[in-house]
């Protein structure tokens, strides 16, 4: 599936604000002043489960190989994020990363750019045990791996699939590799696994594992998602009252998206992701690229820059460089899920990259 097939208008450069022009700034500047140093890529919109919150039971129409950037491709573009656009940071997603293809050969090259990027990865952890250590070696820093229950039953109906021991396996193994921190990512479902989430927070205590409750969005393959069925961001932190105390963590925020809390007086902290609730687009530092090679300015975007065709038609540097820096100059204020008339973006989150 790509934005062409989906009808996503591509542009050759996104929108400028009206009123002000872009300051010949080499970064990643956007009109309202924020500068994106944080890219996330999705290597491959497949994936081996089927989260219910994610994608329909039967999968999704996988975009052609041919659509889909080469590792060449993509540690090219990476290159000139780091290196010219100023991107400190890369977040391998998908869809499943696992999933592409001598993945520690492309995480390798990765590291090895200059100036060098922290690399974290975003995973359902699913054959991860038998490669964290190959990961680390490669230079990985940290790693999230997505846990929406530690019961088999619940599980298995939240992903569809029978395989909690493999991510618990995962989680053990990316500990034991040295990748520090290892976050969790949990999606809370109302009538599903709501009621666990003082249960999660006890496993990532125990397992020195930091869990971060995000809250679901409005990017579902299938446009299944409420407002009145999401559970609140105000909602997790009462379902976690029942059983911790939760008090404000001294650490700066900055532009995570995560409000943090010292449970039980601390070491240890929860996230709390509000996406919905409260939106953090205010200090947002992100760009994103999509396996077929498109440039998101948020997960929200209704339009996207084309850098693939750019790199397949032999653009330089400067001129791709360009593009992204015109891409993402038309950032909007926000994303617009609590306003009237708000549309679901057409591709589903396994496709951006979340
Ligand atoms: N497959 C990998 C995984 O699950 O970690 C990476 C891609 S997945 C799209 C990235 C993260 O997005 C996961 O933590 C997943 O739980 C979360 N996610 C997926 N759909 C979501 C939605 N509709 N709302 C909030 N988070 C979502
Ligand atoms: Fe796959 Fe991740 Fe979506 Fe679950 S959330 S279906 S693991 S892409």
């Amino acid at each position: 599936m790509t934005g062409t097939d989906l009808g996503i208008p591509r542009v050759p450069g996104a929108r400028t604000a009206p009123d002000h022009t872009r300051p010949d700034d080499p970064s990643l500047i956007d009109s309202f002043g924020r500068v994106a140093t944080d890219l996330r890529v999705s290597l491959t919109d497949k994936c081996n489960l089927r989260c219910t919150y994610c994608m329909p039971a039967e999968g999704l129409d996988w975009a052609p190989g041919e659509q889909v950037l080469s590792d060449d491709e993509l540690v090219r573009l990476m290159d000139v994020a780091v290196r010219l656009l100023g991107v400190t940071d890369i977040r391998l997603t998908g869809g499943e990363p696992l999933l592409r293809p001598h993945l520690e050969d492309l995480v390798a090259r990765i590291t090895a750019l200059r100036p060098r990027p922290r690399l974290s990865m975003t995973t359902n952890g699913i054959g991860l045990a038998k490669r964290a250590e190959r990961f680390a070696s490669a230079g990985l820093n940290r790693i999230n791996v997505s846990l929406d229950s530690v019961r088999p039953e619940t599980f298995a109906r939240v992903t569809r699939r029978d395989r909690l021991r493999h991510v618990l396996d995962a989680l053990a193994a990316a500990r034991d590799a040295g990748l520090d921190p290892v976050k969790i990512n949990t999606v809370l479902l109302r009538g599903v696994n709501e009621h666990e989430a003082p249960e999660l927070l006890r496993f990532a205590v125990e397992h020195d594992y930091h869990l971060r409750f995000i809250e679901q969005m409005p990017l579902d393959a299938q446009h299944g998602w409420s407002r009145a069925e999401m559970i609140t961001a105000d909602e997790i932190f009462d379902l976690l009252g029942t059983e911790f105390t939760l008090t404000p963590s001294p650490t700066e925020r900055g532009g995570a998206p995560a409000e943090r809390w010292l449970v039980d007086g601390g070491p240890h902290e929860v996230g709390i992701i509000p996406s919905v609730t409260r939106p953090f687009c205010a200090a947002c530092e992100r760009t994103r690229l999509t396996a077929d090679g498109a440039v998101r300015s948020c997960l929200f975007s209704t339009t996207e820059t084309d850098l693939r065709g750019l790199v397949r038609q032999g653009a330089d540097d400067d001129e791709i460089a360009d593009t992204w820096r015109a891409a993402m100059w038309g950032k909007l204020a926000g994303h617009e899920i609590n306003e009237a008339g708000f549309a679901q973006p057409i591709r589903p989150m396994s496709s951006i990259g979340g």
